[in-house]
């Protein structure tokens, strides 16, 4: 079983925000802003590139519910999924990063030249 799929059945404790019967929503251990919360699908899919539009239909309304819940929907926050080994994704259960609570940088996301790619 994943790291969050523990997370879901509570085998591993977190720190959670908003949960329903299809989603949950908790802080990241490792928090890159003020507000960094994770949102997932209780049942597992392992990244947006499985994931089917029906799910992501009403992870969207839960995501907007725990931007409202949290107070950052007014400010601004970023919604960021990583996907397989160049999108950067260490754990391979689907999961959404919400962000917020500070101005967000814009980053620096690869040392790889864009002309090449052109
Ligand atoms: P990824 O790099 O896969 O997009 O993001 C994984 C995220 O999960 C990271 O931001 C990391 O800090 C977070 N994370 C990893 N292990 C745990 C954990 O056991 N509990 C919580 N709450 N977050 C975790
Ligand atoms: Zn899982």
């Amino acid at each position: 079983m994943c790291l969050f799929c523990k997370i879901v059945n509570k085998e591993i404790p977190s720190n959670i925000i908003a949960e329903n019967d299809d989603f949950l929503a908790f802080h990241d251990i490792n928090p890159k802003a003020p507000v960094h919360i994770l949102a997932i699908p209780k049942l597992h899919v392992d990244s947006f590139n499985e994931v089917s539009s029906e799910t992501m239909a009403a992870m969207t309304k839960f995501i907007q519910e725990v931007a409202k819940e949290t107070g950052i929907d007014h400010t601004g926050y970023r919604v960021i999924t990583n996907i397989g080994e160049n999108g950067g994704q260490e754990v391979k259960h689907l999961h959404f990063h919400i962000l917020g609570g500070a101005k967000l940088k814009w980053g620096h996301f690869s040392d790889a030249d864009p002309k090449d790619f052109l």
